[in-house]
């Protein structure tokens, strides 16, 4: 029974010599327990944030201790009255081959209604957050543009596809060129932008948004970001999901003071936590789950086989080796 520790504090980007791998006996379900077996493992850019030593919406990952994040896996064996053997439930979880549990936290999810790794992404906590994120704090109307950055992720790709089915202008920005013909044909965005290749952001942005922009779901903090910001219309509103080309920093990075912006534009940004949000997650996850089943909306997932790929396939997310949502099939 394998189980992957926090092995030390990433400085800078992370490593494989981040975690430690080590196996143990396979433990048995004691009474008002469940034994889980683990078969999907979602890994997020979020977690970078938990390997750090500092106070942050939730607590940091111990030294030494267990990995967790989202997880979906088997019912094995069961003492609890809710759960019974074959049972698929997601819950957040320890990196671990098999695991008990006595129940808290833990959702049955049904792999007759949806693919079960999509109870990670587009079901799960990223279409959640593209949904919450846009519809509450985007607000977008018919007519209006949306720029998106971390384009062709998780969120990204969900984020861009509701804007289109709300009837805005969407333009995805994405680190290759593979991403950005994904994103103009399977996920119907009208513009994409390779920010990795494309020397002049702030005018390719201008250029992709003739009426400049009026929402800016932001995934990914930093210079994009200035150059989208340079670009705002008045009254834009700005959700700050995340800042993921910033997370690996080890100095706090100064960029434009953002205030004569976001005051002679009267702009709303506002960041969240989608933790924060969950009394709207069944009414948002039905919406998603009608918008799937009627073809509205697509996801693309990349998926990395092998238990023992789990930390190499966290490490890719800032390689943007993924495409959709990046999950580990153990
Ligand atoms: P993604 O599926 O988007 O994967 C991460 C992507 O980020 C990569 O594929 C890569 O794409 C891009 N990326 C990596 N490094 C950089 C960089 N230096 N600059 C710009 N882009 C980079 O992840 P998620 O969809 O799960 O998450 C997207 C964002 O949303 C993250 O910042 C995450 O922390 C945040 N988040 C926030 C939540 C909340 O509650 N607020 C909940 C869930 C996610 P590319 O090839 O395009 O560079």
């Amino acid at each position: 029974n394998k189980t992957i520790l926090l092995n030390k504090r990433p400085h800078g980007k992370p490593s494989l010599d981040d975690f430690k791998t080590v196996s143990e006996e396979v433990p048995t379900a004691k009474e008002g327990e469940v034994l889980l077996k683990t078969v999907y493992v979602s890994v997020d850019p979020y977690l970078r944030g938990r390997m750090n030593d500092a106070k942050s919406y939730i607590p940091p990952f111990e030294l030494n201790k267990p990995i967790q994040s989202g997880i979906i896996a088997e019912v094995v064996d069961s003492n609890l009255p809710d759960f019974k053997k074959g049972d698929f439930v997601s819950g957040i979880l320890d990196w671990k081959e098999f695991q008990t549990s006595k129940g808290k936290g833990l959702n049955k999810v049904d792999p007759t209604v949806a693919k079960l790794s999509s109870y990670l992404g587009i079901l799960g906590m990223t279409g959640l957050t593209a949904y919450i994120g846009l519809t509450e704090i985007g607000k977008p109307k018919e007519g209006e543009t949306l720029v998106v950055s971390g384009a062709a992720g998780a969120v990204g790709t969900v984020v861009g596809q509701i804007g289109k089915l709300v009837g805005c202008k969407v333009v995805g920005i994405t680190g290759n060129d593979e991403k950005v013909k994904l994103l103009t044909s399977t996920f119907n965005f009208d513009h994409a932008i390779n920010y990795k290749t494309t020397p002049d952001l702030k005018k390719a942005i201008k250029d992709a948004c003739p009426y400049g922009v009026d929402i800016y779901f932001d995934n990914v903090g930093g210079e994009i970001s200035d150059a989208v910001l340079a670009n705002i219309n008045k009254f834009a509103r700005l959700p700050v999901c995340g800042a993921i080309s910033l997370y690996n920093e080890t100095e706090v990075p100064i960029g434009p003071r953002l205030q004569p912006i976001l005051l002679t534009k009267s702009a709303t940004m506002r960041g969240f936590i989608i933790g924060d949000f969950a009394e709207k997650f069944p009414s948002a996850t039905k919406q998603l789950a009608a918008w799937l089943t009627d073809e509205k909306l697509q996801f693309s997932e990349t998926i990395m086989e092998g238990f023992d790929t789990i930390p190499q396939a966290f490490l890719d997310l800032f390689d943007g080796k993924n495409k959709g949502k990046m999950i580990v099939k153990v």
